[in-house]
């Protein structure tokens, strides 16, 4: 076995590939670019190289600079991770002139499948169904509209050099179809330099079933059973689950067969995954046909690995290193259910617009222990970030990946709900509660699925509030409250909520909620317990901290709720979901702290909008000093203190970083 290998990638992936070679007794080396220069992949590995700047093509796509890097560290093998280098032919074959191993299929297989209307005339001679649909080389605009009215509308044209579910456009008509070829044609040639398209049969309400293959040098080939992935959005996975539900032991076994017969008539070699299109007919039936193989480790793999107890990147590693595959056919088995979550930095409510920021607080579930053979691993967590970290533009917008395995379908999403809800994020938008929207919708609740769920459940996914406004606003009224008492220690003159000593019984608080604004207030009884009054209702507040959240009742309810703060922002996780509310009067009281040294600080990252005041301004607390915009909500910025102004440390425009000093005040 190798003694060392490079991991050509990042984030977790790159994490996930160095936890098993740890395992092994393989020495790791990573590489980074220079906002990864402090990642968890490079804490994760045991040496790494610095590849240059942070674009890809700065960085992880430098192949001879990682080459370099293998030489001079000493590394046998390459692993590419998924993404940037994983299905480049030339890479690949580079590896070999180089004498280092290729943690992948070879280069020949790579570019077989690498693009899709070649693949599909090979798949045609090796038997393997495909969608009705034109395949071939020549690209004369009339003879694609020829065979687009042979096929039937509506269809879909892909580019043939396509991934990541970019360069698609379905067609419904013919008088649309010059048009949408075009634009797709524009789309391939900047995304992927080739604008050769093929045209296919657009399959209605379609499943997307993916099959896990692996081959080996000495020509033994298997299947790992398959993954349901229709849960998508814009041609891109959202849920990932294994078994497919409803699928037919006898239907498995005939796309496996036909997974198995796709990676022979390539020469694969290692972890493959051949993706099919399931047509679901009025009558129940179910056909099946070959849509592209990813000539790598999928990004959902872990689902794999639960339902049968297998590590696939131990099984890259021995048969890279020329041993056979670990088990035949019939010594797999499928135990239980899995399903695996993306979760990422994005706007799901406004068209899932990536979102980039800071993960100023990252909780996880508590996860098993990473085990070989066991289905121990009922949640797991894949991610390559750590709390602090930012999300850059610069890579992809996964955050991390969930992975809950259950007995069955009903208990995996139970778990799985259940530790979303433990995913407490912070600091940027994130899909967490859309996910916990989707397991709950009938559909997915009921497992009919489709690539189009989520746009028939639409009602129930987008623009929900989890969360009323009493229990937020409860939730953030006891944060401050214990975070008051912690501050003031044990000495009751300077409890504020010893504000009774000047004869104030009631404390308001003002807030904000889903964009209304909104008054709450909490009277202090004369037996020391609380009221609070907040959006019609009226009754005791009763909390005490429970591990680093709080134990609250309000409302006839009892709930465990977690609440973070971010300047004027408190962010409530609850069991049943998440939200953030404003809360104006936590402001004054951050101000309060910061009034000694007269400073202002940006309470999170964002834009300064404005300054109302200049140097050498007067100003009387709780005046507004300036406007800042973060999360597409403005801000405002008030004294904490009496003052002049000495100094404005930023202008109008500027971006700033969550804690950086705006102006300067003098006492
Ligand atoms: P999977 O089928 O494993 O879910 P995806 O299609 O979502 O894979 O892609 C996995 C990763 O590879 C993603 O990070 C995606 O951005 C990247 N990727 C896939 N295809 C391409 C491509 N043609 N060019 C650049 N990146 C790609
Ligand atoms: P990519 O390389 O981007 O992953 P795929 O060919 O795998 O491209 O297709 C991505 C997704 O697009 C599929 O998972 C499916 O949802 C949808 N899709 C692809 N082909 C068809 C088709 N013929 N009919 C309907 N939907 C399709
Ligand atoms: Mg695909």
């Amino acid at each position: 076995m190798f003694n060392k290998i490079l991991i050509a990638n990042r984030g977790e992936i790159a994490c996930r590939v160095a936890a098993t070679a740890a395992r092994m007794g393989i020495r790791t080396v990573a590489v980074y670019s220079d906002a990864d220069a402090s990642a968890k992949h490079v804490a994760a590995c045991d040496e790494a190289v610095h590849i240059g700047g942070n674009a890809p093509k700065d960085s992880y796509l430098r192949w001879e600079r990682i080459l370099e890097a293998a030489r001079a560290t000493g590394a046998q093998a390459v692993h590419p991770g998924y993404g940037f280098l994983s299905e480049n032919e030339a890479f690949a074959q580079a590896c070999a002139d180089a004498g280092v191993v290729f943690i992948g299929p070879p280069p020949a297989a790579i570019k077989a499948m690498g693009l899709k209307a070649e693949s599909k005339r090979l798949m045609a001679q090796a038997g393997v169904p495909l969608v009705p649909g034109y395949h071939a080389q020549d690209q004369d605009p009339a003879l694609l509209l020829t065979e687009a009215d042979r096929i039937g509308y509506p269809v879909l044209i892909k580019a043939s050099a396509g991934g990541g579910g970019k360069g698609m456009r379905v067609v419904e008509a013919a008088q649309d179809f010059a048009a949408a070829l075009a634009s797709c044609k524009r789309e391939a040639i900047n995304s992927f330099g080739d604008d050769a398209v093929l045209i296919e049969k657009y399959v209605q309400r379609p499943r997307h079933i993916e099959i896990q293959v692996f081959g080996d040098t000495q020509g033994n080939f298997v299947y790992l059973f398959e993954r349901d992935c229709s849960v998508q959005r814009r041609h891109q996975k959202v849920l990932e689950e294994a078994p497919a539900p409803g699928l037919a032991p006898s239907m498995r076994a005939e796309m496996g067969a036909a997974a198995v017969a796709a990676a022979r008539a390539v020469q694969y070699v290692g972890a493959g995954t051949v993706e099919f299109i399931v047509e679901q007919r009025p009558d129940c039936s179910m056909q099946f046909f070959f849509m592209e193989m990813n000539t790598r480790l999928q990004v959902e793999h872990p689902v794999t690995e639960a339902i049968t107890g297998l590590d696939l990147v131990e099984w890259q590693l021995r048969v890279a290193d020329g041993e056979a595959l670990p088990l035949r056919q019939e010594q797999l088995r499928i135990t239980g259910h899995a399903i695996e979550a993306r979760i990422c930095a994005e706007n799901p409510d406004k068209n899932f617009l990536p979102a980039t920021g800071r993960l100023s607080v990252y909780r996880k579930p508590v996860a098993s222990a990473f085990e070989r053979n066991t289905h121990a691993d009922r949640v797991r967590i894949d991610d390559g970030v750590e709390e602090g970290d930012a999300i850059s533009p610069y890579y992809d917008s996964m955050v991390a990946k969930l992975i809950v395995h259950g007995d069955d379908r009903a208990q995996a999403l139970a778990r799985l709900d259940d530790a979303l809800a433990r995913m407490h994020i912070v600091g940027l938008n994130t899909n967490v509660q859309f996910l916990r929207y989707v397991l709950r919708s009938p559909s997915f609740a009921q497992a009919r699925l489709d690539t189009a769920l989520i746009v028939r459940e639409q009602a129930v996914l987008f623009q929900q509030e989890p969360i009323g406004l009493a229990l937020a606003a409860a939730a953030a009224v006891a944060q401050t409250l214990l975070d008051e008492r912690a501050l003031a220690g044990a000495d009751p003159f300077s409890r504020r909520d010893g504000w009774r000593a000047y004869g104030l019984a009631v404390r308001r608080f003002g807030f904000e909620f889903a964009g209304t604004p909104t008054q709450a207030q909490l009277t202090y009884l004369r037996d020391g317990s609380l009221q609070l009054e907040v959006a019609g209702q009226t009754g005791p507040l009763v909390f005490e901290p429970s591990g680093s959240g709080i134990a609250l009742q309000f409302g006839g309810l009892r709930h465990t709720v977690f609440v973070y703060r971010q300047g004027e922002w408190a962010h409530v996780f609850a069991p049943h979901g998440a939200t953030r509310i404003l809360a104006i009067d936590l402001l004054a009281h951050a101000g309060d702290q910061q009034a000694e040294g007269g400073r202002l600080t940006a309470p999170m990252p964002g834009k300064v909008l404005s300054f109302a005041v200049k140097a050498g301004d007067k100003v009387s607390k709780g005046q507004a000093l300036a406007v800042m915009e973060a999360m597409k909500m403005e801000h405002t910025i008030a004294a904490p203190a009496d003052g002049v102004v000495s100094e404005l440390l930023f202008a109008p425009g500027d971006q700033v970083f969550e804690g950086a000093e705006l102006l300067r005040l003098a006492g």
